[in-house]
């Protein structure tokens, strides 16, 4: 029988691709999925925290081992913001046209367009929380591209690319994006643990 694992998300983007990139080898179970209806509030003032939050919430309310990630994006130019800020760059909707929309105004005139996606994923198995990290790093594009993805991913160009994440589709991002290399840390903890 396939092992599930839960994962303390309700976006179904993140589900999606960290059920791929963990190659089947796990049914994935999101927040819904286990009968949890609340929205965890992400109060935590870094990344590292909000991921751990997540992950304790579900341990403690509902008492699965489980995992979650918190994902940030730090422009060079704006000092690293929005950083933990992210999801709510232009307001507390959430809404990702108005959050690309400011990010492209604040870099109007900017001509350094580095930054990086942050992924940190909380793994909490046998009453031991471990934290994981995976760092894309890329550029800011000046005007939006792509239909692929989530969030962000029209106007993310990473390393080695011309193109954005939306542009460059699913299998590309899977390959190479922050959520991929701390997913790919998550899957060889999994098996480590294991033995
Ligand atoms: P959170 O980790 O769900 O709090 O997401 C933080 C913000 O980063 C949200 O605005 C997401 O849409 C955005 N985000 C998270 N992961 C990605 C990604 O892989 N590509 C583009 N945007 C992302």
């Amino acid at each position: 029988m396939m092992q599930s694992l839960v994962f303390a998300t309700n976006n179904p983007h993140k589900a999606r691709e960290i059920e791929h990139m963990l190659g089947g080898a796990y049914q994935i179970k999101t927040l819904q999925d286990i009968g949890c209806q609340e929205e965890i509030e992400e109060t935590e003032g870094t990344l590292e925290g909000n991921a751990l939050l997540k992950a304790r919430f579900v341990r403690e309310k509902f008492g699965f081992d489980c995992f979650s990630e918190d994902t940030g994006l730090e422009v060079d130019a704006l000092g690293g913001a929005p950083g933990v800020h992210t999801a709510r760059f232009a307001g507390a909707a959430k809404d990702p046209d108005a959050n690309i929309r400011l990010l492209l105004e604040r870099l109007k005139d900017q001509t350094n367009r580095q930054a990086r996606f942050r992924t940190v994923i909380a793994i909490l198995t046998n009453g031991k929380e471990v934290l994981l990290e995976g760092v894309c790093t890329g550029r800011i594009a000046f005007e939006k591209q792509g239909t692929g993805g989530f969030g962000y991913d029209p106007v993310f160009i990473p390393d080695g690319y011309d193109q954005t994440f939306a542009a460059l589709g699913e299998a590309v991002k899977n390959q190479v994006s922050h959520r991929a290399k701390a997913t790919e840390k998550l899957r060889q903890y999994l098996i480590d643990v294991k033995e």
